[in-house]
């Protein structure tokens, strides 16, 4: 995988929350209170070396998997991506997490918004994919780690997947959360989505489901066009997600507060605009399968 340098706009994308928005909670994190002391980043460069390691032996051998990643995206360029990490045991991710909040000199605690999940729930590497967006740095263009814990290799919910699947994941979902941190998101800037929720006016979960939906309405046209092949079951989890998570925001928009209906509706109409995302449906045998979240 190519780097490009901070502020210009590599190539590289993500895949965020994928253990569904439901689990997923979007927390205002007081870290200010238990930082350390400036340490080096213990985010390591991956090596760059590319061999053929597969999906399965990664799945069986936690030593292969930072090679399996380099070379699966060894040919992709992610807008904004500096680096795919695999993190076995979580402390990559939330030391980085720790030195992005130390660069935020603001001395409300609560303007630490983290999106999608507090740290804790990425200890012992018990997670699936995430930029470790702070939103005081976004829309900055800056390039950010997609971070891989175990739960891709290890976790059933992603036992149907293949390399296919795994690489379209990262590059189009997590590459959307790079997007969105870089760049900001159409439907609120940082300020008014800083201050809404300070103030109680926007939800986390809300907040969070929007995200989300952003990214599945950048991620389902590119699955849907065949660019990447993914598996059926992929396509049709992606889909679900994409379809729940538009429901969610409806249904909380009503009985929401004023500012949270116009965040919700700033997001559906953009997505209705988006000729491939009409008339989305699922095939009905795949009801008849588990429903994975
Ligand atoms: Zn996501």
């Amino acid at each position: 995988m190519k780097r490009k340098n901070k502020q210009t706009p590599g190539k590289k994308r993500i895949l965020q929350g994928t253990a569904g928005f439901v689990a997923a909670s979007l927390v205002v994190i007081g870290i200010y209170t238990t930082m350390q002391p400036k340490k080096p980043s213990l985010i390591e460069v991956p090596h760059k070396e590319v061999h053929t390691t597969g999906f399965e032996d990664a799945r069986r051998d936690a030593r292969q998997r930072q090679s399996f990643l380099n070379a699966l995206v060894n040919k992709d360029e992610i807008p904004y991506c500096s680096s795919i990490v695999y993190d076995h045991d979580g402390t990559k991710i939330i030391d980085y997490y720790k030195k992005q909040m130390a660069r935020v000199s603001a001395p409300d605690q609560k303007d630490y918004i983290s999106i999608g999940g507090t740290l804790e729930s990425f200890k012992e590497g018990n997670y699936d994919m995430k930029v470790a967006s702070v939103l005081e740095l976004t829309e900055q263009e800056e390039n950010s780690p997609i971070f891989l814990g175990r739960r891709p290799f290890e976790g059933k919910e992603f036992a149907y997947m293949n390399s296919k699947d795994l690489r379209a994941a990262i590059i189009t979902h997590e590459g959307a959360h790079l997007m969105q941190h870089a760049k900001g998101v159409s439907f609120l800037n940082k300020i008014r989505i800083s201050e809404g929720v300070n103030k109680g006016r926007i939800r986390h979960q809300v907040l969070y489901a929007a995200y989300e939906y952003d990214a599945h309405m950048q991620e389902l046209p590119r699955l849907l066009s065949s660019e990447f092949n993914v598996s059926p079951n992929h396509l049709n989890i992606v889909k679900v997600k994409f379809i729940t998570t538009g429901l969610l925001l409806k249904w909380s928009a009503s009985k929401g507060s004023t500012l949270e209906q116009q965040l919700v509706q700033e997001v559906i109409t953009k997505s209705s605009s988006i000729p491939l995302l009409q008339n989305i449906s699922i095939p009905s045998e795949f009801y008849n399968q588990p429903l994975r979240p």
